[in-house]
């Protein structure tokens, strides 16, 4: 890779502290690349335990009238950012595409998901009503609010840099409370561009929303820090098992979202076409590098049958075109860097040693200037305990296994470490009425490729792919960036007799 930009040319990226950009304290940086052209586009700061302090601190601040703020007027702020996000699509999804690699109708779709999680959060005004009952002694009454927590903080992942902050972002400030992001740092642009254009929102006020840049010691930093109170996290299993319990070492409420192996059961009964379609979509668009994507297709029937429902979805995968996210004929784009092209390449070839076929061989397509492509690629006689089977890849690689019926799929299904989705295809109802029973993930699809939630409904998984009780987005969103109080009240002098009831009226 050769930079057309001389590195000097390259800017650093700032922190956005208490409505000011500023320099990081950190002076080691990261380079970020455009997947497809490997350019280089931003150095980032590693940002450390100072930045993060600063951070809260002015967040800390400008929670206290943030706080008092009428839940109807904060929602309006909300308002405000969805209509200044939704001028801004076409920009932010070309700077999804330029960062993190995928195609720009993907980045538009994420976009617009992020878009639909401020539209949740506006029904702050609604959601944060509490409850209460009259009567329950003589005089007394009880009722419950609630009331945020304080400082939060996000720390997001590189695979949606424009959907997961929002995840997040909205439903902190709708519920009364400061914000710090860190995002992931493989793809900070996003992240930047969307402070941006808060800043320019004046009914968010300066300070209530930070960005800090970094990795492992940026983290830390958060999940240490005794001014925040609730923690959100996205990324890999192992991280996910990181951030909670250190987080909760330190006193803090925490969601972390963590890793996934998605499977999809196909039932003889399979619409072929809705089948294929929905596999090759959730398998290799944006290169498999979804929370979401089902990278295991467990074949259920005679071998005739499990051999038909492979041959269909290898057509379809065949036709795909790995390319550039910003080229319109592109199908399969980049991965996320040309380090991870090259771990993705190591497990096929590993695999390929323990004796799996490679039935569709992504790593002979053209790994582009960036050194990033690698093409769909379907793995076939896997083992159900291989770790292709069990374990996240990450990329556009589809294991093949096969079960005899929908009892042997779920019991493989059932047996991962992971639980964030589970895809059937099936035309009977009464087996997808068996599956929604039965199968052990957080988020079920049926006849559908993809079967993430809309923000109006939680968003989480099950197992080793959640550290958390709530999830996010959703009413588990205004839950978990609040806290509840019950307040107890005895007034005298109050009737202890009923006015109404029994036949007065
Ligand atoms: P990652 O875990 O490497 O990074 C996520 C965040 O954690 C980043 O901000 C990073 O800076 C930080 N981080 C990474 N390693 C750390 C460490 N050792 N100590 C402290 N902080 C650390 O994840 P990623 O590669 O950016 O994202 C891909 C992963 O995220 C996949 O496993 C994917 O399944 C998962 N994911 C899950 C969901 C979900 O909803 N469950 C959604 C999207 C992505």
């Amino acid at each position: 890779m050769t930079d057309t930009v001389a590195p000097s040319a390259v800017r650093t990226l700032q922190q956005y502290i208490g409505g000011q950009w500023t320099p990081s304290s950190a002076s080691e940086t990261l380079d970020d690349r455009n997947p497809a052209t490997g350019e280089l586009l931003a150095r980032v700061p590693l940002g450390s335990k100072a930045d993060v302090d600063a951070a809260v601190r002015a967040a800390a601040e400008a929670q206290v009238a943030w706080r008092r703020t009428a839940p109807q007027v904060r929602a309006r702020a909300l308002y405000r950012l969805r209509d200044v996000l939704d001028q801004h699509r076409d920009e932010l999804a070309a700077l999804v595409t330029q960062d993190m690699g995928k195609t720009l109708d993907d980045a538009a779709a994420e976009v617009g998901r992020g878009i639909e999680s401020v539209e949740a959060a506006m029904a702050a005004p609604h959601l944060l009503k509490g409850q209460n009952l009259e009567g329950i002694g003589t005089g007394v009454d009880v009722e419950s609010f609630r009331q945020p927590i304080g400082v939060v903080a996000a720390i997001t992942p590189f695979n949606f840099p424009a959907m997961i902050p929002m995840w997040f972002l909205p439903f902190a400030l709708a519920t009364g409370n400061g914000f710090v992001l860190k995002p992931s740092e493989q793809v900070p642009l996003t992240a930047e561009r969307y402070v941006e254009l808060i800043e320019g929102i004046e009914e968010i006020p300066k300070g209530l929303v930070n960005l800090v840049h970094g990795a492992h010691d940026a983290v830390n930093g958060i999940l240490e820090h005794p001014g925040i109170g609730a923690v959100s996290f996205v990324g890999a299993a192992k991280t996910a098992r990181y951030v909670a319990t250190r987080a909760t070492e330190h006193g803090k409420r925490v969601q972390a979202l963590g890793g996934a192996k998605n499977a999809f059961i196909v039932l003889p009964d399979a619409d072929p076409k809705t089948m294929a379609g929905g596999i090759i979509g959730s398998a290799f668009g944006a290169a498999g590098q979804r929370c979401m994507a089902g990278s295991v297709a467990v074949l259920v029937g005679t071998q005739e049958q499990q051999d038909a429902q492979l041959e269909r979805i290898v057509e379809a995968a065949r036709a795909l075109r790995s390319g550039p996210g910003d080229d319109p004929q592109t199908d399969v784009c980049p991965v996320v860097s040309s380090d991870a092209r090259t771990r993705l390449v190591g497990e096929i070839d590993a695999a390929e040693r323990d004796g799996i076929q490679v039935v569709l061989d992504g790593r002979t397509a053209d790994p582009g200037q960036g050194q990033a492509n690698l093409g769909p690629t379907i793995l076939d006689g896997v083992p159900q305990g291989h770790r292709v089977a069990t374990e996240e890849l990450f990329g556009p690689v589809l294991s093949v296994v096969r079960a005899k019926d929908l009892d042997e799929a779920l019991a493989f299904t059932n047996a991962s470490r992971y639980g964030n989705s589970t895809i059937l295809f099936t035309e009977s109802g009464g087996a997808a009425r068996e599956f929604r029973y039965r199968a052990e993930s957080g988020m079920l699809g049926v006849n559908v490729g993809v079967a993430a939630p809309i923000a109006w409904m939680p968003f989480g998984g099950w197992k080793d792919s959640i550290d958390a009780d709530l999830h996010a987005n959703g009413e588990d969103g205004f839950r978990f960036y609040t806290r509840t109080k019950i307040v107890t009240t005895r007034w005298s002098g109050t009737s202890t007799t009923p006015t109404t009831g029994g036949m007065r009226y």
